[in-house]
């Protein structure tokens, strides 16, 4: 045998153990850091900065801290305009994003590499063709977004501004859960769900409430839903996901089918928390 042949079965060798065990030891890894909970520092500090943290039961707060031991040791967070992402907003961060996959446990946002973190709400340019080719192009100021599956970017203002508030707002859960809706395959307000039957009964009930919503919201009523969820199907999830576990004896009071649903969804029982 020559050489070169010698090298290419080596390669080889070397490409097949790496496919075989890598997977291997990303899970060893990714199953001891589950196992291992926060420091004291850290729990106290999400216990006075995340109330649903300091809310849910002894046993959810534990399966929670091995989620953002995960998610701390394989996300990356970029500070942007000059931001230095410390500790604990990577913590609160970590901690509000693995809400939504609590009780459904088997990802931690697989796909997801980096989190960008902007001072305050950032500006996108953003630009598209209509059907005779016609280029638009826009501004906005966005205090978050779901880039893709693999960035998610936030306004640190955001987070920390507006939630905790009466207001059933919190950019994390919203982007978060735009994040599950790609993962579902398109941006259409449906994340991936189980079988058939299920995901025709989150459809009507879907449907049915975001109907209603645009009906009220033309007729200039007062929503629990920030009226923004009337935009589209994916914003109206976003949105009742917000209120899903910023508000969710009112959302359970006032909408116990989306309630439901959500509930289904997550594998969670909020309302039942605040008691
Ligand atoms: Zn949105």
């Amino acid at each position: 045998m020559n050489a070169v042949l010698v090298g290419v079965f080596l390669v080889a060798a070397v490409v097949i153990a790496w496919i075989v065990a890598g997977p291997a030891l990303a899970a060893r890894r990714r199953a001891r850091h589950r196992a291992a909970p926060l420091g004291e520092a850290d729990r106290m500090y999400l216990r006075r900065r995340v109330p649903l943290y300091a809310a849910m039961p002894a046993e959810l707060q534990r399966r929670l801290e091995g989620l953002v031991n995960v998610f701390l040791a394989e996300k990356e967070f970029v500070g942007c305009r000059g931001l230095t992402v410390t500790r604990p907003m990577q913590l609160s961060i970590a901690a509000q994003a693995c809400l939504l996959v609590l009780g459904r446990d088997e990802h931690v946002y697989d796909s997801l590499r980096s989190l960008l973190v902007y001072p305050s709400q950032f500006l996108v340019r953003e630009a598209w063709h209509d059907e005779d080719g016609i280029v638009t192009e826009e501004e906005r100021f966005l205090s978050g977004q779901a880039w893709d599956v693999s960035r998610i970017v936030l306004s640190w203002e955001d987070i920390t501004g507006r939630s905790g508030g009466d207001e059933a707002y919190n950019v994390v859960i919203h982007e978060f859960a735009h994040y599950l809706d790609h993962e579902g395959g398109g941006m259409d307000g449906t994340p991936a769900l189980g079988r058939r039957d299920e995901r025709a009964r989150w459809a009507a009930v879907f449907q049915a409430e975001f109907d209603a919503l645009r009906d009220a919201v033309d007729r200039d009523e007062e929503t629990l839903l920030d009226p923004y969820a009337a935009e589209d199907e994916a914003e109206f999830f976003a949105v009742a996901s917000e209120a899903f576990f910023e508000a969710p004896v009112r959302l359970r009071e006032r909408h116990p089918a989306l309630y439901g649903q959500l509930q289904g969804y997550y594998r969670l029982d909020p309302a039942a928390w605040a008691g």
